[in-house]
C-alpha cells in the first residue's frame, strides 16, 4: 500500500471483517520468542530515532515494551487467553433485562497503536443460561486487549455473548476516547465515540429505550 492510501485509511478507521485479521502462523511462536524478536525490533526503532540505548533509563525499554505488547496490551489476540466462561442454568427463571454498567475499556487502535479508553455497557435477556457477572467484564477485557477498531470491538463482544448465552437478545454500547484523535491529527480533547450493536428482542425500540434509561440513570 502506498503512503497516501495508508494515511487515508488510518484516519478513516475502517475495518471490513468481524474477525481480527490474523496470520495463519500467528501462534506458532511462544510468547517468549515473540518478546525476544519484538525487543530487538523496538531497540532498532529507538536507535533510529537517535536514542542512546546505553543510557540506564533507556536500556530496559525495548524489553519492557515487548513484554507489555505480548503479555498485557495484546494478550487478547491469543485464543488460549479467552476467559473460561461457565454458564449456569437459569434456575430462578429470570426473564427480564440484566445490565452490566461501566465496564472499563482499555484498548488500542490498530491504525496508530495508541490507547482507546472508555466504558462499555452490556445488557442481555437470559434464556436458559446465565453467566457469573464478572465474566462479562472479563470478556470485554479480552476483546479490548488486541489492536482494535471500536466498531469491531463492539461486534466481537456481542457475537461472543450471543453464542455463550445461547440467545440473540444482547446489546452492547461502547463509549470511548481515541488517543489518535485527541493527541495527534485533529487533537480534539473532548470528543468521544459511541458504538452500539444489538440483536434479537433489542430490535424493539421500546426495549432499547429501557436499556438506555437504565444506563442513563446510572450515569447521572
Ligand atoms: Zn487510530
Amino acid at each position: 500500500m502506498n503512503r497516501k492510501k495508508i494515511e487515508l485509511i488510518g484516519d478513516a478507521h475502517i475495518s471490513n471483517t468481524v474477525e481480527t485479521p490474523l496470520r495463519e502462523d500467528a501462534f506458532e511462536k511462544s510468547d517468549n520468542e515473540k518478546i525476544k524478536t519484538i525487543q530487538h525490533h523496538f531497540s532498532e526503532i529507538m536507535k533510529e530515532l537517535g536514542l542512546d540505548l546505553t543510557d540506564d533509563s533507556l536500556s530496559g525499554t525495548p524489553y519492557r515494551v515487548a513484554k507489555m505488547y505480548v503479555k498485557e496490551l495484546f494478550y487478547g489476540l491469543d485464543p488460549k487467553n479467552r476467559p473460561k466462561i461457565s454458564t449456569f442454568d437459569n434456575k430462578y427463571g429470570y426473564q427480564k433485562m440484566l445490565v452490566e454498567h461501566n465496564i472499563t475499556i482499555d484498548s488500542a487502535c490498530e491504525h496508530h497503536f495508541l490507547p482507546i479508553v472508555g466504558t462499555a455497557h452490556v445488557g442481555y435477556i437470559p434464556k436458559n443460561k446465565v453467566v457469573g457477572l464478572s465474566k462479562i467484564n472479563r470478556l470485554v477485557d479480552y476483546y479490548s486487549h488486541r489492536p482494535q477498531v471500536q466498531e469491531r470491538l463492539c461486534l466481537q463482544i456481542l457475537k461472543d455473548l450471543q453464542q455463550t448465552l445461547d440467545t440473540k437478545d444482547v446489546i452492547v454500547v461502547v463509549n470511548a476516547k481515541h488517543l489518535c484523535v485527541s493527541s495527534r491529527g485533529i487533537k480534539d480533547k473532548s470528543s468521544f465515540t459511541t458504538t452500539i450493536e444489538y440483536g434479537g428482542q433489542f430490535i424493539e425500540p421500546s426495549l432499547r429505550n429501557e436499556f438506555f434509561g437504565m444506563i442513563k440513570k446510572n450515569n447521572e
